[in-house]
């Protein structure tokens, strides 16, 4: 049975300290709620430390970087390469967030030349999409959607489905300024995603995990969680505490 997935980006946020201690009681409350596949995605220098622990105590959380390079090595000062997080074990890596796009240039072109990266060394792309409070006052939400979907997905072919995971995040909802979308739209959005993804794999897209960030929280994860095409919940602020995580986990 494939489980509802559940995850937390941590932003740039986190001593050591903090996320050693995080990630032990995390681990510990994770095995009460084995309905779910949960995954954390800590700040770049904490994840060696923390693949050692997660192995030390046999848990079953997922470990995920929160950008890389497409390039596998090379003169690019600052940047972390595929086979720098494959070779530290870890299992996923988050891409295109709409943080990376803002500041840091990511284009929906690059986030495709990291997906076929991570795919080669075995990392699960996590890719991020979404669209601005703009768009969607232009009625033009679904055009941007598609075009990052499709971009994002382009060489990326149908025996690859189950490796990679897509994450549909409207910027406008993200962050403490973000408004949370209302669950009739998230809806309408995700059948519409996956009507996208059929038409790229046929039936098969059926089988790409699609989950849905922006301010979910202890009121709303339940509501989004039930939609259909909802296979997972991508959370920020809301997970950053394990009494907080754990009081979301036994709300869904
Ligand atoms: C995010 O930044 O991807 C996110 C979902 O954050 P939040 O839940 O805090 O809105």
């Amino acid at each position: 049975m494939k489980k509802f997935l559940l995850g937390t980006n941590w932003k740039m946020n986190k001593t050591l300290a903090e996320a050693t201690d995080y990630t032990l009681a995390v681990s510990e409350i994770i095995t009460k709620y084995p309905q779910f596949e949960f995954f954390i995605i800590p700040p770049h220098t904490h994840l060696w430390k923390l693949r050692e622990l997660l192995d030390l105590n046999k848990s079953t959380l997922k470990l995920g970087a929160q950008n890389m390079h497409y390039e596998d090595a090379g003169q690019f000062t600052g940047e972390i390469s595929p086979v720098m997080l494959a070779e530290i074990g870890l299992d996923l890596v988050e891409l295109g967030h709409c943080e990376r796009r803002q500041y840091f240039n990511e284009t929906d072109e690059t986030v495709n030349l990291k997906a076929l990266a991570a795919l080669k060394h075995q990392l699960l792309p996590l890719i991020c999409i979404g669209e601005k409070m703009s768009d969607r006052n232009y009625g033009i939400s679904r055009e941007m959607l598609a075009k990052q979907l499709k971009v994002a997905l382009k060489d990326i072919s149908a025996d690859q489905i189950g490796t990679f995971w897509i994450a549909y995040e409207p910027i406008w909802a993200i962050g403490v300024n973000g408004i949370p979308a209302e669950t009739p739209y998230v809806n309408e959005i995700h059948d519409f995603l996956r009507s996208v993804l059929l038409s790229l794999y046929g039936p098969a897209g059926n089988d790409v995990p699609l989950l849905y960030g922006g301010s979910v929280n202890i009121n709303n994860a339940s509501e989004y969680a039930q939609l259909d095409n909802v296979d997972g919940l991508f959370i920020g602020r809301s997970a950053w505490e394990p009494d907080l995580f754990e009081a979301l986990m036994a709300s869904v």
